[in-house]
């Protein structure tokens, strides 16, 4: 069986009716990034950026962020590393930020919201990001977004940023694409006005299937009810690729519903762009892309509800 997938390496991601999609992996940290070369991946889909504030007792320095962002860009030689931003809060708690203890930590003070509050925390990440991008095919992606407003206020930093490092002569990707992450049911529902703002979108399955169906995704009493396979989840994976191409715009799935090879072609006949997930499921999903066959306006998954 291993053998099988080691003959897949080099081949394309391709549907027996010709549709090519992209298949990423997912990273929380940069010491993977051996498997993700190893396992043949077009480019990495998710970096979870945690790790780097995770494993420190102060927040990591600009020049800490960027020598890491730019060893992983340099690693993947020219292909798409996309970066999420600062996603801490809830589960992953660092002391040094001194988060208060919340009721509902889910729905709480984290990720973009931490972000748009400490701008200077913000933007040491974006400057190390965005002088990382002259070293290789860096793209952004923004978490938790739940409104149109923080997309705006997100651009307006990006822009100031941009702005000093313009400034100061230092070189950086003027056209680095900036996505978001749909992993609310508030963003899945504005994704037709959120296309306009954004170069592509990628869905959080994991905290979407969470705030969709109200189920705590990290209480073990809850596993039985919690279930990724929801109709709900599957009626706004196909809303919000309508919406995304609608307006031109690419989107993924990073969440753990990607690598479920029985909803790969429901995901296919939806228009997904892109997959991505974890550096060993890479080869088993070219497979299953390769035996597949689009089928046009297929929306009878018939999956529980
Ligand atoms: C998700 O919510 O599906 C996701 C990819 O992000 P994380 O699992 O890091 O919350
Ligand atoms: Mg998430």
């Amino acid at each position: 069986k291993k053998e099988l997938l080691l003959t897949l390496k080099g081949k394309e991601n391709v549907t027996l009716d010709g549709k090519t999609i992209h298949i990423y992996a997912n990273i929380g940290n940069s010491s993977d990034i051996g498997a993700v070369l190893k396992n043949d991946a077009g480019g990495i889909g998710l970096f979870r950026s945690e790790f780097l504030y995770l494993e420190k007792s102060d927040y990591p320095t600009e020049e800490e962020q960027f020598s890491i962002y730019k060893y992983v860009a340099e690693s993947l030689a020219g292909k798409k590393v996309i970066i999420r931003t600062l996603d801490i809060g809830a589960d992953k708690q660092a002391a040094y930020f001194n988060l208060p203890k919340e009721e509902n930590p889910a729905l709480g003070y984290r990720a973009i919201r931490i972000c748009l509050t400490r701008k200077d925390i913000f933007k040491t990440q974006l400057r190390a990001l965005y002088r990382a991008s002259a070293f290789g095919n860096i793209s952004i992606m923004f978490p938790m977004i739940t409104s149109l407003g923080e997309v705006i206020e997100i651009k307006e930093v990006v822009a100031e940023v941009k702005e000093e490092l313009k400034k100061e002569g230092i070189p950086y990707n003027e056209n680095l694409e900036l996505g978001i992450m749909l992993e609310t049911p508030a963003a899945v529902l504005i994704s037709d006005i959120l296309a306009k703002e954004v170069d592509f979108f990628s869905v959080g399955t994991n905290d979407l299937t969470q705030y969709t169906t109200a189920i705590d995704r990290q209480n073990p009493k809850l596993d039985k009810f919690y279930d990724p396979h929801h109709l709900s989840i599957l009626r706004m994976l196909k809303f919000a690729a309508d919406n995304a191409h609608k307006y031109g715009k690419w989107i993924g799935i990073c969440g753990e519903l990607a690598g479920d090879l029985t909803l790969t072609e429901a995901f296919l006949n939806m228009g997904i762009d892109e997959l991505s997930v974890s550096p060993a499921l890479i080869l088993p999903l070219r497979k299953k892309v390769r035996e597949s066959r689009i089928k046009a306006a297929d929306t009878d998954w018939n999956l529980p509800v």
